[in-house]
This record gives structure tokens, sequence and C-alpha cells, in this order.
């Protein structure tokens, strides 16, 4: 049991952040919640930023995951605009770069992740985005006017996403991406080729497999310079060429780190009462037996109310299949599981795609086609072994394959 004298502190008040703190009260945290961000607003999801946001089709608010006065009704003292610099895990004590110190019982670092830079890229020059924040979503919906030229680098889903959102509001796409395929990290390619041909039917131009080598511009973005001479004419450009999870303050401090801070089952980083959840974190998932650090909403919200209930003294293992979305020009793309390299690919029709590692279901990606995702969850968990071309059929059910394997794998 916590006790009332306890005070958690969360660093980060980010959609990990937030769900944390609601999370610790759910689980009937009596102690002080101490939540630090630096950024301006009360906590937010980011998923609406590069969609309905850009599409000028809801405010900002609607991306909040509470309001203000939620914070105060649940006894959750929020410190916005206020960055934590450094950890001391002796005295178990944060500082702000103000100097100020807030003494914790536990610390949750839930920091998120940062753009990574486009190498060579130039600092500030007006037209050039990148998108993360609030502000950075305000900023480039008022540039998407119709009739300029967008050029996207980077062809991961944010910046599909954005190129999606720009072509509806009636600009002109195209979409860079260095490697041959779009989507490069997280699909296989010939599930990353329907996405491409999806784009290319909407009439997004895609250059795949040539690097940038330049943005030229003086007083605003002019061009963009592909390094086989080729140079496009963008009144805007967006680049979105990944992240960077912040896992500096807890470095410094002496937590392990490795693509991720390293975090348990149970979200303990290797310090003393400090955990940790969201984007900044690489995990042990039990289901995949393997570690991974992810970039999805579903982590950011899930794996921060398994640390909270850790803090709270509900011990309780963070497990889950990884699942992410996407919504690009009428399609609502879903995958569950992570790819790997050399799997099996196995369409099923023309909207479900499964990726197989030795006959056992690892990944499931659904075009429009979300009412799978359920059943191919619960398939990749049993680990089963699976007939290829019943899966290929859609006469087959899902639902019956699963049946099939949790009976045949309960069978002694
Ligand atoms: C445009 C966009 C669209 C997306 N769309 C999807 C989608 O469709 N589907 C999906 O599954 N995922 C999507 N994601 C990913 C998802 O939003 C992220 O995985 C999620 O936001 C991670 O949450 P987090 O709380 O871990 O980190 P963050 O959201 O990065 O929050 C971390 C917070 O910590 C603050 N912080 C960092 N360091 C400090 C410090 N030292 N002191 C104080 N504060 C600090 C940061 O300022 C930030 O506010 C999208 C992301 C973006 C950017």
């Amino acid at each position: 049991m916590t006790s009332a004298t306890e005070r958690v502190v969360i660093v980060g008040a980010g959609q990990a952040g937030g769900r944390a703190a609601e999370a610790l009260r759910a689980a009937g945290f009596a102690g002080e919640i101490v939540l630090i961000g630096e950024e301006r607003h009360a906590p937010y999801e980011r998923p609406r930023l590069s969609k309905s946001l850009l599409l000028r089709e809801e405010p900002s608010s609607a991306a909040l995951l509470h309001p203000r006065d939620w914070y105060t009704a649940h006894a959750v003292t929020m410190r916005t605009r206020t960055r934590v610099e450094a950890i001391a895990p002796k005295s178990q004590t944060v500082i702000t770069a103000e100097g100020q110190r807030f003494e914790y019982s536990k610390l949750l670092l839930c920091t998120g992740s940062r753009v990574r830079p486009l190498s060579g890229a130039p600092d500030g020059l007006p037209g050039v985005h990148y998108l993360r924040t609030l502000e950075d979503s305000e900023r480039l919906a008022a540039e998407l006017v119709p009739g300029r030229r967008l050029v996207v680098i980077g062809g991961g889903f944010i910046g599909l996403e954005v190129a999606s959102s720009a072509l509806k509001r009636g600009l002109a796409v195209t979409v860079l991406e260095r490697q041959s395929a779009l989507l490069d990290r997280v699909l296989p390619a010939a599930i990353a080729a329907h996405v491409a041909s999806l784009h290319a039917t909407h009439g997004v131009t895609l250059r795949l497999g040539v690097p940038v080598a330049r943005i030229h511009g003086n007083a605003a973005v002019k061009s963009v310079e592909l390094a086989d001479g080729a140079e496009l004419a963008a009144d805007i450009v967006v680049i979105g060429v990944g992240i960077i999870p912040n896992t500096e303050l807890a470095e410094t401090a002496g937590a392990a780190s490795s693509d991720g801070l390293t975090v348990d089952e149970h979200c303990r980083t290797s310090l003393d009462n400090v955990y940790a959840a969201g984007d900044v974190t690489n995990h042990y998932n039990p289901i995949l037996r393997r570690r991974v650090r992810l970039e999805s909403w579903q982590n950011a919200q899930n794996q921060a109310i398994a640390a909270a209930r850790n803090i709270a003294g509900v011990s309780e293992p963070y497990a889950e299949v990884p699942w992410f979305w996407s919504d690009q020009l009428g399609a609502n793309i879903q995958m569950v599981g992570v790819a790997e390299p050399g799997m099996d690919i196995v369409w099923r029709g023309s909207r479900v795609a499964f990726g197989l590692v030795e006959g056992s279901l690892r990944l499931a990606v659904a075009f429009n086609a979300g009412g799978e995702i359920r059943f191919a969850r619960r398939l990749i968990e049993a680990r089963a072994q699976l007939p290829r071309e019943r899966l290929a059929d859609p006469a087959h059910k899902l639902k019956d394959l699963l049946t099939e394997a949790t009976c045949s794998a309960s069978t002694p």
C-alpha cells in the first residue's frame, strides 16, 4: 500500500505522463503527484497533429487528455513550462532548470522523444518544418494553402500522414524517401508497396531510393536538391526522418540505456525507485520474446498505466502485442505485431496482409479492415503454426483459426 506522505514525481507531461497521473489516482495512490513538463500545454496526444489538426477539422484543444481543472480536481500538481535538468538519485531529488528541487519517493520518467534533425538542413529557414508539437502543427497548418508545392522528406508514417492531409487541402505533394521502399523501418517492402500505390493513385509524387543532398533558399525555402542532381521546387518542406528518445536526463544520472532507457516488465529502470514509460523506453516484451522500443500511442498509454499501477503497489507486468494505426488518404491502416527481416508475406484478399516467421504469425496489417486485427493479435499471442493457404483465404474466419490454434495448444 502507498501512504499519503509519498510523492511521485512524473517528468514529462505528454501522453504517457498525463495517463500515468490519471492511472495513479485510479489505482488508489493517495500521496502527492507532481507532473512536470517543459511544454506550455497540459498533457495532449500527438496523433491528431498530422491528421485532423492539419486539416483544421478540430480545434487544438481536442488533443488534450483533460482540461486543466481536471488536474486540480485530482490533486495533481502540474508544472508546465518547466524543464527538469538533473536527477540526483542518492537524495531522490529532481532539479529543474530554475533550480527548484523536488524530492521523490518514486520517479517516473516520461520524457518521450524529439525529432531527428536532417543533417545539413538549414536551421530556421522559413518554410522548412518538423512536426512534433502542437505549435509545429499549427505553424504547418497555416502554410497549407491550396496550390502550393509541398516536399516531404522521409516516407515514414508521419511524413505520409502530412502528405495525405496536404493533398486533401489542395497542395501538390512530393514524398522523398532515401530507401527503396516507404516505411522501411516498420513494414516489409511487399506491404509498404501497397501504401505507395495508395499515395500514387491519389496523386502524390513518390521519389524512392534517392537521398536529399541540399535544401535551397535564402529568405524562404525554394527547392530540394537530390543526390542524383534533380532539383524539386518547393514552397514548403516537411522533414520526417525519425525521432530520438530523450534518454539523456536519466543516462546522466546513471540509468542503463540502449536504444531507449532500459526497463523491465514492471517499467523499472536500473536506478532505485525510478520508473519509465512511453517513447523513451526500451522494454522486454514477453510475447515477442525480445526487447523493443516503440513509438506509438498504445505504448505511451498502456505502459504508462502499467508503470503507475506498479508504483501504486499493484505488481503487474506490461505485456502487450504492439499495435499502431495511421490514417492516410481515406485508408485506416492498422498493424499489430512487429516486422522482422525475411518474413513470409501472405495476403488475405487485397486488404489484409500477414507476416509469418517459421509458420507462426508475427505481423498483421489491415487496410480499412480493422475488424481482423483483434483476432490477428490473439493469433500472434498464441504463437501457433498456421496453415498459409487458410490464412490467405477470406472464407476461413480468423476466429476459427484462433479457436483451432488455442484448442491444439491446450490438448496434451
Ligand atoms: C505528428 C504525430 C502523429 C502521430 N500519430 C500516431 C498515430 O497515428 N498512431 C500512433 O500509434 N502513434 C502516433 N504517434 C506517436 C505517439 O504520439 C507517441 O508515441 C506518443 O506521443 C509518445 O508519448 P510520450 O508521452 O512517451 O512522449 P511525448 O509525447 O514525446 O511526451 C514527452 C513530453 O516530455 C517532455 N519532456 C522531455 N524532457 C523533459 C524534461 N527534461 N523536463 C520536462 N519535460 C520534458 C516533452 O516536452 C514532452 O512534452 C504520432 C506522433 C506524432 C508526433
